[in-house]
């Protein structure tokens, strides 16, 4: 009998209102969407309540916009405008090694049937995305530029003598690109892969890391607007409400913290992207195999600061670009110390 009363399950008084809740929506059953979307909610939350408190405290602000409503009007839509980039970076692609390897292989298929369309890139049958191979090597392992098959595609980018498992996702069983990395989070191999962003709930990636880079540029504008607003609030309001004055301090000291957090993340990634490098490759460099042997001050897939910025601002999310991995004369050019005429001529450049 005591056996029996122990082995029985134990029954929360909130498990039948959570089925209920998970039978209407079946997406909150699924216990990493369910953290993603309280994530989400909890971020919305924050932004509604710094400014509500500022709307709420500031008489002075009610004034003003009824003067000058433009001034309220374009703070307003700055922060509209950084909510939707949030949850359009949310709800982006990254650019997932699957979709890539998919649309070379349908590619594949529409290439045996239209034999003199060789010659174009690999791309979809009605030409939503495109994949297209960056570097001198196209062709470095005999299989030229007409390779159509994923393997041979991503066999182009390593140099010659690599082997097939130093590539190979041990996850998805799909052949990873170099630069690709598996998301043990989203579950999938990400091309360009950066990092998983916790508060988006989403991986960055070749896809959306322009989209993110917009966000906290826009995020940044408004946390500085917001302090703004606040030390203005404070400095005209001191000591009339002490309640007041503690919630405005508190909340100010909390909006500087982030301010700071968001122009490092800003400028990191500002670096990250005139080098063309990823979080990933810049942290884990030494874990990555083909990365290893090329010195630290050599950013193997730069071209450039004004070709990796053009690149980046320019490509689109519906076009999935290859990267191949240098071959040895290159990093040897690009380790070259710099001279007095390479900085005359911009070399970085
Ligand atoms: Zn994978
Ligand atoms: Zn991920």
């Amino acid at each position: 009998m005591m056996i029996a009363n122990i082995c029985r399950p134990q029954h929360s008084p909130w498990d039948q209102p959570m089925d209920r809740c998970f039978q209407i929506f079946p997406c909150l059953a699924d216990p990493g969407r369910r953290s993603s979307l309280c994530l989400k909610l909890a971020l919305v939350t924050i932004h509604v309540v710094y400014a509500g408190v500022l709307f709420l405290f500031d008489g002075d602000l009610i004034e003003k916009t009824k003067k000058e409503p433009w001034y309220t009007i374009l703070y307003l839509s700055l922060f509209v405008l950084t909510l939707i980039q949030y949850f359009a970076t949310a709800l982006s692609s990254p650019g997932y090694v699957r979709d890539a390897m998919m649309a070379v292989n349908e590619r594949n298929v529409v290439y045996r049937k239209e034999p003199e369309a060789s010659n174009q890139p690999a791309s979809s049958r009605n030409g939503s995305f495109v994949v297209s191979m960056e570097g001198n090597q196209m062709g470095r392992n005999g299989s030229g530029s007409n390779a159509t098959s994923w393997s041979k595609l991503v066999a182009d980018l390593y140099p010659i003598g690599s082997t097939i498992r130093t590539w190979t996702c041990t996850y998805c069983n799909v052949e990873q690109p170099p630069r690709a990395k598996h998301c043990h989070d989203c579950d999938k191999c990400v091309l360009q892969f950066d990092h998983h962003c916790v508060w988006l709930g989403n991986c960055i990636g070749q896809g959306n890391h322009c989209q993110f880079w917009w966000y906290l540029c826009e995020e940044t504008a408004l946390c500085l607007w917001t302090g703004v607003l606040y030390i203005t609030y404070l400095t005209a309001h001191i000591t009339r409400v002490w309640w007041k004055d503690a919630i405005t301090i508190l909340l100010l000291i909390t909006l500087s913290i982030c301010l700071i957090f968001l122009l490092l993340l800003l400028l990191f990634h500002s670096y990250l992207i005139l080098t063309n490098q990823t979080t990933y490759e810049l942290v884990r460099r030494r874990r990555i195999p083909y990365l290893r042997s090329i010195p630290e001050r050599v950013h193997p897939f730069s071209k450039g600061v004004c070709r990796n910025l053009y690149n980046f601002c320019c490509a689109r999310n519906s076009f999935y670009s290859l990267e191949a991995l240098p071959i040895s004369q290159e990093i040897e050019e690009k380790s070259r110390p710099y001279t007095c005429s390479d900085v005359m001529t911009c070399r970085c450049c």
